[in-house]
């Protein structure tokens, strides 16, 4: 089993393990700046736009970068666009399905036929010709 290397008090610590640059631009999050920009795009959006799009009534409380390549850049981090997501259960919009979508690169789920519903899916990609 993999340890953690004690610190200089003698206890373990948790590490992060993000990557530098992921724990620049997280810092972001902390800033007062981005406690007005959430609170403006909460007071605009007060729904959770996908619960929304599927006909859910759902308070928001997650301020997201539609375009997560934004919100890596501290030149555009604030700049948006934004949309409301909920992340409490049942749903969590924010923390289950907005970061798979980033992680895969197109929504998961598929029609009644079994065709991805995602246009962005590889199976709904034009053939090469
Ligand atoms: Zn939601």
């Amino acid at each position: 089993m993999a340890s953690r290397p004690p610190s200089a008090s003698g206890k373990t610590r948790r590490y992060d393990r993000r990557s530098g640059e992921a724990q620049g631009w997280r810092r972001l999050y902390k800033t007062a700046a981005w406690t007005r920009t959430r609170l403006a795009q909460l007071s605009a959006e007060p729904l959770c736009r996908l619960c929304k799009a599927e006909g859910r009534i759902t308070s928001a409380t997650v301020c997201d970068h539609i375009d997560p390549k934004l919100k890596e850049d501290p030149a555009t981090f604030f700049d948006g666009p934004f949309q409301s997501l909920c992340d409490e259960a049942p749903y969590r919009c924010h923390s289950s399905r907005k970061q798979r979508i980033e992680a895969l690169g197109y929504e998961p789920g598929c029609t009644t036929t079994g065709r991805p519903i995602d246009p962005g899916h590889p199976w709904n990609r034009p053939r090469p010709a």
